[in-house]
């Protein structure tokens, strides 16, 4: 990983992919911010067969077929979640994990994003919520938590939370939950009960566009984009399922095509 990519691209899909080429193929240094390659829309796709060029296969073949491509490209992998944008005059600080990066332009390429948070969530973010057991497991070592997700991340999470002592009470994602208590989040309530814990743990795929990249202009669920995949604010651009229907192949692949030529015109009109 380096210190300072020209653009760093949140999500690893098709969308992610085509403007990780473009990109490069422009001469600029990219990095790819990409959960697993199975997170994505087209991996549950049982045949695919309108993708010019391709014979008709299944979404995953596909989606290990771009995500080859993509790590035999030029452009730096980096696995995980993207928790957090900065913007830092400039450029932009991008948390993974417990990791950071930085970049001048930012695509965001990150799917259907869920912008329906929990009752209390948002609220009690930093107070006893986390996106991130690596990050913040530590400060509730011996303390019982509550993990929200069934994903791979939320198994290893679960397993890093109880070798370090913690009662660890799982959940799947796809509940209707409330996160309640004071200064601090103290309660989780499920289905009419209600579990006292000292931390919620949410480990989802996605994190709404909006926490991601905060002040970014979003309509219905949408990241709304002009029609150079250009959003709202400078240096951040958009493509694929997130910012909207169509939910198509072509259309992602197309606009991470956009998206990256916008950027680097963008830096370059910025040197
Ligand atoms: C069952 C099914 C069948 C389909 N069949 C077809 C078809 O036959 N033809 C067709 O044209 N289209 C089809 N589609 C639609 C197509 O799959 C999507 O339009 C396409 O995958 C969108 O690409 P994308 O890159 O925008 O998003 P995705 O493919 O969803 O990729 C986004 C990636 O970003 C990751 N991500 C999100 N947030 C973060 C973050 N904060 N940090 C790091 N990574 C993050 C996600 O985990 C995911 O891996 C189908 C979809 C489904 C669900």
């Amino acid at each position: 990983m380096q210190e300072l990519y020209d653009i760093i691209i949140v999500g690893g899909g098709p969308a992610g992919v085509s403007a990780a080429l473009t990109g490069l193929n422009r001469g600029k240094t990219v990095a790819v911010i990409a959960n697993g390659v199975e997170t994505g829309s087209l991996y549950k796709a049982e045949l695919v067969t309108n993708y010019p060029g391709l014979a008709p296969m299944s979404g995953e073949e596909m989606c290990n077929l771009f995500h080859r491509q993509l790590k035999d490209s030029a452009a730096d992998l980096i696995s995980g979640r993207a928790l957090n944008v900065m913007p830092m005059g400039d450029i932009f600080g991008v948390a993974v994990g417990n990791d950071f990066t930085q970049c001048r332009a930012l695509i965001i390429a990150a799917g259907i994003t869920r912008e329906n948070l929990y009752p209390g969530e948002a609220e009690y973010l930093g107070r006893g919520v986390s996106y991130c057991a690596t990050c913040d497991g530590m400060l509730y070592r011996g303390k019982t938590v509550a993990l929200v997700g069934n994903n791979k991340e939320a198994e290893e999470d679960a397993r890093f939370l109880e070798d370090i002592g913690c009662k660890v009470l799982r959940f799947a994602e796809n509940g209707r939950y409330e996160i309640s208590g004071g200064m601090k989040a103290d309660t989780l309530k499920f289905r009419g009960q209600e579990y006292k814990v000292d931390c919620v743990f949410i480990i989802k795929d996605t994190v709404s566009v909006t926490r991601l990249v905060p002040g970014l202009e979003v309509e219905k669920g949408a990241i709304v984009t002009d029609r150079r995949m250009a959003t709202n604010l400078p240096g951040v651009f958009a493509a694929g399922d997130c910012t909207g229907k169509p939910y198509q192949l072509g259309k992602a692949v197309g606009e991470g095509n956009i998206a990256a030529l916008s950027a680097c015109e963008y830096l370059d009109s910025s040197k």
